[in-house]
This record gives C-alpha cells, structure tokens and sequence, in this order.
C-alpha cells in the first residue's frame, strides 16, 4: 500500500531547480535510502514533503491526501516527521523537556503534560537516551545529539520518519549501533523510513530500496546492488566502478 506519492515535484530557488520534476512512490513499511552528491536537492526534498517549504510545481500525497500546500505543523499531524542535518534541540532544556515539547505536538498530540512525559520517557527508552533524561541537551555528544533528534521525531507518532544524516560524523561503532536502533524501531512502531547519509556502506545495509538524485533529477532507483551497478549513477557519484 502507498503511504507517499510525488508526482511532478519541483522546487526552484531563483535560477537553480533544486529539486526537478520528481516522481516517487513509496510503500507502507520500506525503508528507503536517498543518496546524492552534496546539493543534489535530498535535504530540499524532505522540506518540501514536511511543509517546511511550498513545492513550485506539483502534487504530494500522503496516505492518499494532498498535503501540498499545507503547512508544517497540519502535516506533523497527520504523521509526517524529519530530522534536520544541523540538530537543533533547546539547549537550555533537559533532554526529557525537548522530547516533552514534540509529544505536545505532532500527531500524538496529548494535551495532557503527564502523557507527553510518559511519550517522552517511553521515545528516551527506544533510542537509548534514558540515562540523559535529565540533563540540559547542550551537554550531549554529538552522537547523543544526535539520538535526541531522532527521539523528538519519534515523539510525534509519525508514520513516516524523514532522517537526514543522522549517522554523520559517528564513529563506525556509533553507527552501527544507529543502524540496528533504527531497523528495531522502524519494525516495532511499523514505521516507512527515508534515509539520507553518505556513508554508502550504511545506506547499502539499511536500506532495501535506493533511489538517486543527481542535480535536481531522480536518476537511478532499485536494489543497492542496482543502483550501485548504474552507469548514470556512476558516471554522477560514483566515479569508478
Ligand atoms: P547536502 O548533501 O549538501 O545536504 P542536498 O542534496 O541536501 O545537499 P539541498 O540542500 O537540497 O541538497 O540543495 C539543493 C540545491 O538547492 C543546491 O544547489 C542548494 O544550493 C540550493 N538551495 C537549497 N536551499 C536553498 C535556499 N533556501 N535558497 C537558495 N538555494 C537553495
């Protein structure tokens, strides 16, 4: 079943098309990786699918709904989420406050203060931050940092996890750890995951289905054997074989 349909999607920024005339779908339950040289328009991509930019021509539905057209907060609602590259949690809160704050939003939407913390603590518990419920987010480690991103994503209930470059700047153990992290709660909360990361080896393991851009343009998708064996691919980002 489709959750996320793209049909035609472009988006401009004066004289660059950042992202040209995309056409996507995808499935209820993939995890699907997203790769491009820098610029290619991912990051572009995940804004326009969460609201957080207006596409400049053509349609986007999610679980057979336009959502083109409606603003961010309307779209968290009805279960879309994403994680930005630069993380940008509120540094004078707890860990435990940050993720407090997204439960109140997005499509869990308590309006209790008890039940988001309870959200809060249960979301803490899946991404293994429990012990730094406590303390300010300014204190976290990159790879914590990160985790906290991911947990106030997780906190509003989405249905579909838009992660950009959540591995980057991890060591190979912090990484591999974020792998296995992800792949437990994409199957427990039966989650539909995009991936943007640059380590290819990761996108390879993680993700089922990849799919390419090049300048704007989707120009490879399929297996990761596939994509890795395109000649379009290899010739743009590749370079050799
Ligand atoms: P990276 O891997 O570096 O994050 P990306 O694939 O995510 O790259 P985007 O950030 O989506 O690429 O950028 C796609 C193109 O759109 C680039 O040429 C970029 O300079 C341009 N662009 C992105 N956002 C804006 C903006 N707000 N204003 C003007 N140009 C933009």
């Amino acid at each position: 079943m489709t959750l996320l349909q793209l049909k035609d999607v472009s988006r401009r920024f004066g004289g660059v098309v950042a992202v040209n005339n995309i056409g996507l779908s995808i499935e209820k339950n993939e995890i699907v990786g997203l790769m491009g040289a820098n610029g290619a328009g991912k990051t572009t991509l995940f804004s326009l699918i969460a609201g957080n930019l207006p596409p400049s021509a053509g349609e986007i539905l999610f679980d057979d709904r336009r959502i083109d057209g409606l603003r961010a907060d309307q779209i968290s609602r009805l279960g879309v989420a994403r994680t930005f590259q630069i993380v940008r949690p509120f540094s004078g809160l707890t860990v435990l406050e940050n993720v407090t704050i997204s439960a109140l939003f997005g499509s869990s939407r308590t309006k209790s203060m008890v039940s988001a913390t309870n959200i809060a603590r249960e979301v803490l518990e899946e991404v293994e931050l429990t012990n730094r419920a406590g303390d300010y987010a300014s204190a976290l480690t990159l790879s914590g940092r990160k985790r906290l991103e991911i947990a106030r994503a997780l906190a509003t209930n989405p249905k579909l996890l838009m992660l950009d470059e959540v591995m980057a700047g991890l060591t190979a153990t912090e990484g591999a750890e974020a792998v296995a992290m992800i792949r437990r709660f994409q199957e427990t909360r039966n989650l539909t995951v995009i991936v943007v990361e640059h380590v290819m080896g990761i996108l390879m393991d993680l993700c089922p289905r990849i799919v390419v851009l090049h300048h704007g343009a989707l120009i490879a998708e399929g297996s990761p054997q596939d994509v890795a064996n395109d000649s379009r691919v290899i010739d743009s980002y590749l370079g050799t074989r």
